[in-house]
């Protein structure tokens, strides 16, 4: 049995002049996320419709629900546009739904149908009410919705709209790379940045053999949680081991945290721009660690000539472990595997670093040099539904 989806795009009806070019790519995003199903999207340029069979139903459903860029979704009765065949639906579906009061809300698409909203409306309500003895009209603050939209040859039946994700579609704003640790803020952090259209890449710092292959995995399998909103991600592993032996080693051990983060801004940058990644994105909350304080973020981004983005910067933790337990990471970041900046960590790190001082203190390591060994060193982990787990690993 055909079924059909109704999607309003919320947000986007604010960027007037883009619109076009977002409802393409949200049109686009939802092809490739139903590629295996068999379906016809059909867009206008206020809504969009999905046509179905029933049986994909589940597929469908859960694509649209996991899609940026949908302000809401309906399950939508299609008839043709005569009187008595649109009453006896709106009946039929009434019948079989739980509710008390009700509200109908027609809207004429097609001016050439000669009943105006409002006497339509008063139609529609009063041969429901003739007919299902026990239902009211409450036209403030109905239970049920009843929407019909009249076009020339098909009017569309549906109830109360379902909430869709809201933001961006993925891809309209070009692409960011998020600094992805096994943690429970930079998933989020990455969502947040999907959320804004932003299509992600993602660079993973590892100090194998201080950290273990469990850590890495763990980040593939963020990264996997997270192919549920895009496409798919490219996670660039880059070992840092040499020259995080080498900060331990000759730096101040107060300053070990700020000069290792100092580090992986500037890789991350190198690896941006070869990349094309406008900007970089991260999950620093101002104030969570020494190292995410006003003073040290200062120090620290200072080295980087690109924008940083920190999606999370002013949520408490409690709001982000909420969020990522709505996506579903929060499990997998809670995995107690060590992370590169969780090895080699002072008593006391510095809480209010000075630029000029960690200048001062990157004196006496030929960072450049470690930097560009490193940079070769890197590999990509091309992370997309095709694959397996196992084969990424
Ligand atoms: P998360 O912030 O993801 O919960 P965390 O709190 O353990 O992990 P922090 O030490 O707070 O990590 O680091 C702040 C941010 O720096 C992280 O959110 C992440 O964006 C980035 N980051 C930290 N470690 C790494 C790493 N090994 N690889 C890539 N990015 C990292
Ligand atoms: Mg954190």
């Amino acid at each position: 049995m055909e079924k059909i989806i109704l999607i309003k795009y919320g947000e986007l009806t604010t960027k007037k002049d883009n619109r076009k070019e977002f409802i393409n790519r949200l049109a686009k995003n939802l092809e490739y996320k139903l590629k295996d199903v068999q379906c016809k999207i059909i867009k206008d340029f206020s809504r969009m419709y999905i046509y179905f069979d029933s049986y994909d139903e589940d597929k469908v459903c859960d694509v649209v629900k996991n899609t940026f860029g949908i302000f809401s979704y309906n399950f939508v009765d299609k008839v043709q546009t005569n009187i008595e065949d649109i009453k006896n639906k709106v009946l039929d579906i009434l019948s079989r739904t739980d509710f008390k009061t009700f509200k109908v809300v027609s809207k004429r698409r097609d001016k050439s149908f000669l009943i105006s909203s409002m006497d339509f409306n008063n139609l529609v309500g009063g041969f429901v009410l003739k007919n299902l003895k026990d239902k009211k009209v409450d036209v403030h603050n109905p239970n049920i919705y009843v929407n019909i939209e009249i076009n020339k040859e098909d009017t569309y039946i549906y109830l109360n709209d379902l909430a869709g994700l809201k933001g961006y579609p993925v891809g309209i704003e070009g692409k960011g790379l998020v600094m992805l640790s096994g943690g429970i803020d930079s998933p989020v952090a990455s969502f947040l940045a999907l959320k804004r259209g932003i299509k992600i890449e993602a660079i993973y710092f590892e100090a194998i053999p201080h950290t273990s292959l469990n850590a890495r995995e763990k980040v593939i399998s963020l990264a996997k949680k997270l192919l549920k909103y895009t496409d798919n991600i490219k996670l660039y592993v880059v070992p840092i081991t040499s020259l995080q032996e080498e900060i331990y080693k000759k730096c101040d051990s107060n300053y070990i945290i700020t000069i290792l983060r100092r580090m992986m801004y500037r890789i991350a940058s190198l690896v941006a721009k070869e990349n094309d990644d406008l900007i970089l994105i991260n999950g620093e909350s101002i104030g969570q660690v020494a190292s995410q304080t006003l003073n040290s973020i200062v120090a620290i981004e200072s080295v980087c000539n690109m924008p940083v983005i920190r999606p999370v910067c002013c949520m408490d933790k409690l709001e982000i472990i909420d969020l990522a337990k709505k996506i579903d990471t929060y499990d997998i970041s809670i995995l107690p595997y060590e992370d590169c900046c969780t090895v080699f960590v002072p008593k006391h790190p510095v809480i209010n670093p000075k630029e000029d001082r960690c200048i001062k203190i990157e004196e006496r390591i030929d960072y450049n040099k470690f930097i560009e060994d490193i940079m070769k060193e890197i590999f990509v982990i091309d992370i997309n539904d095709k694959k397996d787990f196992d084969d990424l690993l």
